[in-house]
């Protein structure tokens, strides 16, 4: 697999370095030494994919490093991109009782991560159950979280799948979207690695894209797991969106994490208050830019990104322009833009564009991230598969769909959330396939 697309130079590396620094070797077993092995462990219930958090801590306390990490991996094939990037403080813990206590959690993503990178430095590949002994064969569909996890579980347990990505990488978001400070492309792209190591088969740069390919799938495949993430960022719908100096959130994101933008200068405008914009925003800022404004329509109380990324962008530098929403971007002198604003204000819940409120800001780029658009082209080929508000329906347990061939899940079936949900997905929908499989045959 290459990484040929990704940058290496120092510059952007230092530009994006990391926001949480791994513990040292001695700071992980004194850290490890704090958890209480709560018996009811309310951290694992908290983790969509039950690591099992006390027994991996346990593992890391006594120098059982490897372990440890089997420990993770059995639960979670992607503990390692999980460990820096999940919400850990909404997440495992959040539910730490020593939160509870009002005194500091186990630094749970921080001891994963340790058992992790020693499993990563040992070279070692993860061991598989019964490697090829079972006939089931599976076509994956996108190649990010939902799909890797799906397809590595059938590995372990001796089936073959094979992971079909569109773009020129897999590992989807966590390749192309997570900000780079949390997980690196490269990072995300040696997980891949060892997935496929598994004896995972990887078709990249290859679209699924009508009903007679699905009907070649089906031909050679015995299901089929939909992973494919959700669609396209949606749009402003302003006049003068399509001009030079207009990039929506994901698009700047991919574009400086394959190093193919390296720098900005002047101000910038993100529209949105969500997540993703804020990452777009630390990434401006990180890039050059010297003014960073987050605009909504909306106020500080409404907005949806989590508090420790609010928290983070005002650290970075970002301002926050609150109640104020785009409508018109022009051309201004010396190639920069205009970006028209009008003041909002909410009444009954609506919001509502208060009179003679029309203000301007020249910037030099304007950055869309007002959340993902549904899946449509494609739902629209999968005759039985239902979709509802552009996301798959799928069963909660299995992620079997109207069509008993075709399974689904992560960020197609639950309209957007974490890595660690879509790892859960696709991990439960390889068991129920494997069953569904044994059933077949008994
Ligand atoms: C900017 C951003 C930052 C984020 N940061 C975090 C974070 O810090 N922590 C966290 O836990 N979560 C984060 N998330 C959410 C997380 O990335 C997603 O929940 C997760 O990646 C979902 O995995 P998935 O496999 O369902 O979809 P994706 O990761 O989107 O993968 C889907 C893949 O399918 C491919 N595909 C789609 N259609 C086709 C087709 N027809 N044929 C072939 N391939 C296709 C796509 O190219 C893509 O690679 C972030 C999301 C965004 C947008």
């Amino acid at each position: 697999m290459s990484t040929a697309v990704l940058p290496h130079d120092e510059q952007l590396r230092a530009r994006f370095s990391e926001l949480k620094p791994a513990l040292t070797a001695q700071a992980a077993v004194i850290e490890a030494d704090r958890c209480l092995n709560c018996f009811d462990a309310p951290c694992t219930a908290a983790c969509p994919t039950h690591i099992d958090v006390p027994g991996f801590i346990k593992r890391i306390a006594s120098g059982n490093l490897r372990g440890s990490a089997l420990r993770i991996l059995d639960a979670n094939i992607l503990g390692a991109s999980c460990a820096r990037v999940c919400p850990v403080d909404v997440l495992c813990e959040g539910a730490c009782v020593l939160t509870r206590q009002n005194r500091k959690p186990i630094q749970i993503g921080q001891l994963q991560r340790r058992a992790m990178d020693a499993f990563w430095a040992s070279g070692e590949a993860v061991p598989v159950a019964a490697p090829g002994t079972h006939k089931l064969r599976v076509a994956c569909i996108g190649g990010g979280p939902a799909s890797l996890a799906c397809a590595a579980e059938l590995c372990r347990q001796g089936a073959r799948a094979t992971v079909i990505e569109r773009r020129e990488l897999p590992g989807g978001l966590n390749t192309y979207g997570v900000a780079e400070y949390k997980l690196r492309a490269a990072d995300s792209v040696h997980e891949v690695e060892m997935i496929r190591r598994l004896g995972v088969e990887f078709r990249c740069g290859l679209e699924v894209d009508s009903a007679a390919a699905l009907v070649a799938l089906e031909a050679e495949f015995d299901f089929i797991f939909l992973g494919l993430g959700l669609g396209a960022m949606q749009r402003l719908n302003i006049p003068g969106e399509d001009a030079e100096g207009v990039m929506n959130a994901l698009e700047l994101i991919a574009a400086y994490k394959t190093g193919h933008l390296r720098e900005l200068h002047g101000t910038v405008v993100v529209v949105g208050a969500g997540n993703t914009a804020i990452d777009a925003a630390n990434a401006a800022r990180r890039l050059g830019a010297d003014t960073v404004y987050m605009l909504y329509r909306r106020s500080e109380s409404d907005m949806s990104a989590f508090d420790f990324e609010y928290e983070h962008a005002k650290q970075e530098g970002v301002q926050f322009l609150w109640r104020r929403q785009p409508v018109a971007i022009g051309q201004g002198e010396h190639g920069r833009l205009i970006l028209e604003t009008v003041q909002a204000r909410e009444a009954d819940g609506k919001i509502e564009v208060i009179p003679d409120s029309q203000s301007a800001i020249a910037c030099d780029l304007v950055v869309p991230a007002i959340g993902q658009s549904p899946l449509t082209q494609i739902l629209q080929e999968l005759r039985g598969v239902q979709a509802r508000d552009g996301k798959i329906v799928a069963d909660r347990v299995t992620g079997q769909t109207g069509n008993p061939r075709y399974y689904a899940g992560g960020d197609c079936v639950n309209g957007g959330r974490e890595v660690v949900d879509a790892v859960a997905g696709g991990k439960r929908a390889a068991r129920a396939m494997l069953k569904e499989a044994e059933v077949a045959h008994a």
